[in-house]
């Protein structure tokens, strides 16, 4: 058969057409952040997922907020690619991050920082109906909770671990206190893509468990920005740049400012409860966090 211009055009054209309804069917929730790097926003402030293609296979972090969001994860890795996921790192072990793990294990690896094992088999002794339960939500969960089964990490590391694929490296950063028993930043040094963890949330109130302080924090934050990202994914939130660092430094800077000048006033911790208030924020979320931003405060004031 002879091949008219006029054909080639409009074979041209099809694929051109074929090329933005692919780049549309991936969803107002995917954001692509470099060649290959895309992220997979949570609702609100559910968790988010990164997606990173490399030549050996995908690498997944995080596998979502509940069991349907893990779904649509995998459901968007299949129409980028047909290789197979060959790993997932989690940036820390809370259901809201690891549930999702039987939908890419086989055949993915889970990778996590040592210690985050402990913690998600500690979740499911204390809530051991935890599934069952999430099941009985709604038709969808039960339908999304399918072929369900507990998986922990395959692999721990301690400090730090360097992964290759492909063409890509992976630096997996431990950082410590910043908000379950085992937190990992996963920097992408040659896209300048950082996932930064739940050290510090965009635009929303972070929770302090009793072993997690300001300080811990405020190192963290100045180790994530001394390497230059040029996005930053927090564990929840909208993806930014360093700003969300330097939003979360203000906060904290006022916040132990006004807790600290109350301890100076003598006043006890349950009236500086009572009277801290950080109005500069109205639109963070989940300001019922707060009593536990004000306890790590004072924590920090006194010394303890
Ligand atoms: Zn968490």
């Amino acid at each position: 058969m002879k091949r008219t211009a006029a054909g080639m055009i409009g074979t041209l054209a099809t694929f051109a057409l074929l090329g933005a309804a692919f780049a549309q069917d991936l969803g107002p929730r995917v954001q692509k952040l470099a060649e290959g790097v895309y992220v997979h926003k949570g609702k609100g402030y559910d968790s988010n997922s990164g997606i990173i293609l490399t030549q050996e296979g995908v690498v997944v972090i995080d596998t979502g907020q509940n069991p349907i969001e893990s779904r649509s994860i995998l459901e968007t890795v299949k129409k980028l690619t047909s290789m197979p996921v060959r790993l997932v790192i989690n940036t820390e072990p809370h259901a809201d991050h690891s549930t999702g793990h039987y939908l890419f294990s086989p055949p993915a690896m889970v990778v996590a920082a040592a210690g985050a094992g402990d913690s998600m088999r500690g979740a499911q002794r204390a809530a051991p109906d935890r599934i069952q339960t999430l099941a009985n939500s709604s038709p969808e969960m039960k339908a999304a909770l399918e072929g369900y089964r507990f998986i922990p990490p395959h692999m721990e590391y301690r400090d730090r671990m360097r992964i290759d694929l492909g063409e890509r490296t992976f630096e997996l950063i431990y950082l410590k206190g910043v908000h379950s028993e085992a937190d990992t930043a996963i920097w992408l040094p040659k896209e300048r893509v950082l996932f930064s963890a739940s050290a510090f949330v965009n635009e929303q109130v972070n929770i302090f468990r009793p072993f997690v302080n300001i300080q811990d924090m405020l190192a963290a934050s100045r180790l994530m920005k001394a390497l230059n990202p040029e996005h930053v994914v927090p564990g929840h939130g909208a993806p930014g740049t360093i700003k969300i660092f330097e939003d979360g430094e203000g906060y904290y800077a006022l916040l132990v400012d006004r807790v600290g000048k109350l301890v100076r006033e003598g006043k006890s911790l349950a009236d500086i409860q009572k009277e801290v208030k950080m109005p500069e924020y109205p639109a963070w979320g989940s300001q019922d966090r707060m009593p536990t931003n004000i306890d790590a405060a004072y924590r920090m004031v006194i010394g303890k």
